[in-house]
């Protein structure tokens, strides 16, 4: 081949490579300005030039204003909204097309403490509900869903919120709307809901079974009135004036509770000298044919002069664990109730006895409403399951606190304690 053609295809090469090489690093600078969102400059081709280029310059240009403008307004709208919703009392949330957080106001962290630097998170890494994303894409898909109840759950913690979700349109974006959520924490009220179905619940068992007795005894005294002997129709009475008075007890107890659980329980607190007022109260069950089958002693702190308390309810208390001690041991068990000074702030009151004691996993229970570690013999007993639930409510109105001390076979010792000083 000549040389001055070989010479040629040399310099057409280069001339190809450099504009090859000023192609890319324009390409480059282009990609770099779209990402920074930045204006692309003639200065970014040098060696570039032609109308495709410079269409590509300005249409890129337009682009990314248009963008910016965008950005500038969507900020704006986020901006109003966090300044009309941040401080509302209501839990506010707000997510765009894609589950992206964009809104999430000081009472949505009330309700959610872990939900922290949540803004821009995706939905459902900050609140783990399969219910509530379903209920966020029936609220996209159609607008008026009605209110949803949703349990969330973060480990152990369980948190009702009775939510209402509504599309907002944007201004920059009408096709992907925003979706707006108010929330209520229901937990509170749920947890209320289902301690009283169960109250209810545990009530009507207990109704039942007396006044089905009761019902069965007098139909058969009503239509075989003439036929019955007598020797049967006293014993009948009997059974019938028993669970009368297990009706009553049941009643009696539902009231106490019910007062004392009340918003006004009605405690008098007055100065009361405890030394006194134990010391009658075992006097006075020693008189009672109960309490003749049993050694009942009291061991006074005399250097307590008074307490500050209601004393009816304090004796209230305090007779519920004396029944309690007489009902669950055998006759001739040591019943002994101690009062004892601790510090110059509290007195610990203690009612100790050497019967059957209670099994370790029931005590965590003990206090509960309804609450029995053997049901048969409690019913037998005359027991209602609801005599330490009213300890537990008389000792923590006065602001003290109650506990239970007992291995199986080795009898119990019920304690509480009542504050030297008013709180
Ligand atoms: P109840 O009316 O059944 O006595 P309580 O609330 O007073 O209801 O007591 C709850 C349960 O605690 C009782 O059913 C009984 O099983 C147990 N218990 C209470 N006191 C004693 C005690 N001194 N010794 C053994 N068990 C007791």
């Amino acid at each position: 081949m000549p040389i001055f053609i070989t010479l040629f295809l040399a310099a057409a090469l280069g001339v190809t490579l450099i504009k090859l090489h000023n192609h890319q690093h324009a390409i480059r600078r282009l990609h770099q300005s779209l990402l920074k969102k930045q204006p692309f400059l003639r200065e970014n081709r040098p060696g570039l030039s032609g109308t495709v280029w410079d269409q590509l310059c300005s249409l890129s240009n337009d682009l990314i204003t248009e963008v910016a403008h965008l950005q500038q307004l969507r900020n704006g709208q986020l901006a109003q909204l966090e300044a009309t919703l941040g401080s509302l009392q209501e839990a506010v949330l707000i997510v765009d097309s894609n589950n992206y957080i964009l809104l999430g106001n000081k009472a949505l962290q009330d309700i959610f403490p872990q939900a922290v630097n949540i803004l821009g998170q995706r939905l459902e890494l900050v609140l783990h509900s399969v219910a509530f994303l379903n209920y966020v894409e029936a609220v996209r898909r159609s607008a008026g869903q009605p209110q949803h109840e949703i349990e969330f759950i973060n480990g152990v913690i369980s948190t009702w919120v009775e939510v209402t979700g509504a599309t907002i349109q944007t201004m920059n974006d009408q096709k992907a709307p925003w979706t707006l959520f108010v929330l209520h924490n229901i937990t509170k009220q749920k947890k209320l809901a289902a301690v009283r179905k169960e109250f209810v619940a545990n009530v009507s068992h207990e109704l039942r079974t007396p006044l089905s007795v009761i019902k069965g005894y007098v139909e058969t005294l009503v239509d075989g009135a003439e036929d019955i002997p007598a020797e049967d129709r006293a014993r009948f009475l009997k059974t019938i004036q028993r669970h009368t008075e297990r009706l009553n007890s049941l009643l009696e107890d539902l009231l106490a509770l019910s007062r004392l659980e009340s918003i006004n329980p009605g405690i008098r607190r007055e100065p009361v000298d405890l030394n006194t007022l134990f010391s009658n109260i075992i006097d006075d069950y020693r008189a009672r044919p109960t309490g003749k089958a049993h050694a009942l002693d009291f061991i006074a702190d005399h250097a307590i002069t008074t307490v500050p308390m209601d004393p009816l309810k304090i004796t209230q208390a305090v007779e519920n664990l004396i029944d309690n001690a007489l009902k669950y041991t055998p006759k001739n068990s040591k019943i002994l109730l101690t009062v004892t000074s601790k510090g110059s702030n509290e007195v610990i009151v203690c009612l100790q006895d050497n019967g059957p004691g209670i099994p370790k996993e029931d005590i965590p229970h003990i206090f509960e409403r309804f609450y029995r570690v053997d049901k048969g013999r409690s019913r037998e007993k005359g027991g209602t399951g609801l005599g330490l639930s009213i300890v537990k409510h008389i000792v923590q109105l006065h602001s003290g606190r109650v506990w239970v001390e007992s291995q199986e076979g080795q009898g119990a010792s019920f304690f509480f304690s009542l504050p030297l000083h008013s709180i």
